[in-house]
């Protein structure tokens, strides 16, 4: 047994950000991780293997569809998958063992094995107990079902997420239940290595909670490399037959009946979050009614208990739960940290990709606010042009009197980072002007940004 001024049950992204920073504030931290590895779902399941497997299906791409155009010839590559695996397990391998050493760099110490709350002040892991005067849960999420559907999930035939990023090999067809973040990113690597991709979506659109046209556009852009989208469609029951699996869906509109089968079925309806053997219910720890842990500025209704992280309320995204980690660990510490949760950058990494930040233009036709568009088309920017990334365009969105930029959206090439100079526009309360007057470097595609931030005023140069 220790005594510890910070224990923390999860290292996700926001578990392990929190650690480390709770102990360059100078409090004794220890973190409690079940798994086999350090970083969570976003190093091990998540974010990380998923933009490894985006990357290397993106250069197949490439070399598919344009090596020929720019005089590179020669034979198509063709595709290991154990070692294209192989290429993610190491960038697994290599993040979450760089957390383990930032976790020795500041004497965090690593409490290995699952862990509970038996009492405040107290973290039991295996036969051990742990004292510590803060604990706090950043234990995460999970898969969710299909919402009133009968499915049984195999990891084989019909899986999540987690199975999607290790099949024993490429599928001939997938059907993928839910037109979100994680389904797309997933049905394009999938589609690019030459799976037919058939996307089932219970709205009439994808993304939900993006901004329409940009929606519009990317739903056309993954129509033409191939995906085939049913949007509007209740998925009612998969049934797991020996080699594949049928899914049963009703067409809301009619409410006829159809049924589709695939070599392998991808739910990825969203994430709920993570509680299990916690001890949560014993303890009377607060919960909303969608099983997320009630907080009141990271505090639960229990002294001394925090959470932060998707197993709270707002977006599942790694770097919300990094910032909620870190102004958890300074509130502990007696700072007086601050969250915008007004400015939380959403991306989707597919090719194009997609970023957004701030109010998208339905949001503000709701509120009634006055605000005008500046949008620019990448076909504009030289540097796209050239590297055969001219679809998409970037949206910006002005409050009509004030010029103040209140949203931005994007598809279009490295838009999940172009987006970021919108976030820091949007955190220092900027005009367009401010960044329309900002000199940015020619060819980059930042320029293109510039260009809509000039189309809220006079007009674009390049178009
Ligand atoms: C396929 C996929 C792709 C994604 N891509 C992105 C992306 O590109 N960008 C992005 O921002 N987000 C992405 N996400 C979401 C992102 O992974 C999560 O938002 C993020 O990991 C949440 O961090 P967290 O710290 O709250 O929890 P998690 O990362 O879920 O970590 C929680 C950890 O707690 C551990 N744990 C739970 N209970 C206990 C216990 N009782 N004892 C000990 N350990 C415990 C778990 O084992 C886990 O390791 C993706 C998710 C998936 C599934």
């Amino acid at each position: 047994m220790a005594n510890y001024d910070v224990i923390i049950i999860g290292s996700g992204p926001g578990g392990y950000v929190c650690a480390i920073r709770c102990a360059q504030l100078g409090l004794k931290t220890a973190c409690v991780e079940g798994r086999e590895t350090l970083g969570g779902t976003c190093l091990n399941v998540g974010c990380i293997p998923s933009k490894a497997l985006l990357h290397a299906s993106h250069q197949l791409h490439e070399a598919e569809h344009n090596f020929a155009k720019m005089g590179l010839t020669g034979a198509a590559p063709k595709v290991d998958w154990q070692q294209m695996l192989a290429y993610k397990d190491d960038v697994i391998g290599q993040n979450t063992k760089g957390i383990e050493f930032l976790f020795k760099k500041n004497k965090v110490d690593w409490l290995k094995g699952w862990g509970s709350i038996p009492e405040a002040g107290k973290v039991k892991v295996g036969d051990e107990v742990h004292e510590a005067k803060h604990i706090i849960i950043a234990s995460g999420s999970e898969p969710a079902s299909i919402p009133g559907a009968e499915v049984t999930i195999d990891e084989k035939i019909v899986v999540t997420s987690t199975g999607a990023l290790e099949l024993p090999k490429i599928p001939k067809s997938m059907i993928v239940v839910g037109g979100g973040v994680i389904g797309l990113e997933l049905g394009s690597v999938y589609a690019r290595l030459g799976t037919e991709v058939t996307v089932i979506e219970f709205l009439n659109a994808i993304t939900p909670g993006q901004d329409a046209e940009i929606a519009k556009t990317f739903q056309r852009t993954l129509k033409k490399q191939g995906l085939k989208f049913v949007t509007g469609a209740a998925v009612q029951k998969v049934e797991t037959l020996k080699t594949k699996a049928k899914v049963t869906y009703k067409l809301r509109k009619n409410d006829t009946e159809e049924t589709v089968d695939a070599e392998t079925v991808l739910v990825a309806t969203g994430r709920k979050p993570y509680i299990e053997g916690l001890g949560l219910e014993a303890l009377g720890v607060e919960m909303s009614p969608r099983g997320q842990i009630v907080t009141n500025s990271y505090r639960t209704n229990i002294q001394g208990v925090y959470a932060i992280g998707d197993v709270i309320d707002g977006p599942m995204l790694a770097h919300k739960a990094e910032d909620e980690g870190m102004a958890v660990a300074e509130m502990i510490a007696g700072q007086h940290p601050h969250v915008n949760y007004d400015v939380i950058p959403g991306v989707i990494y597919t090719h194009p990709e997609v970023a957004s930040v701030g109010k998208t233009e339905e949001e503000l036709k709701e509120e009634g606010r006055a605000y005008k568009v500046g949008k620019f088309s990448f076909m504009g920017n030289g540097r796209a042009k050239a590297v055969f990334a001219g679809d998409g365009f970037v949206k910006l969105l002005a409050d009509a009197e004030t010029d103040r930029i209140l949203g931005c959206h994007l598809i279009g090439p490295a838009a999940g980072d172009l987006i970021h100079e919108i976030c820091v526009a949007l955190e220092f309360g900027a005009a367009a002007e401010d960044v329309a007057r900002t000199c940015h470097a020619h060819p980059t595609f930042s320029e293109a940004v510039r260009e809509a931030a000039l189309a809220c005023g006079d007009g674009p140069i390049h178009a």
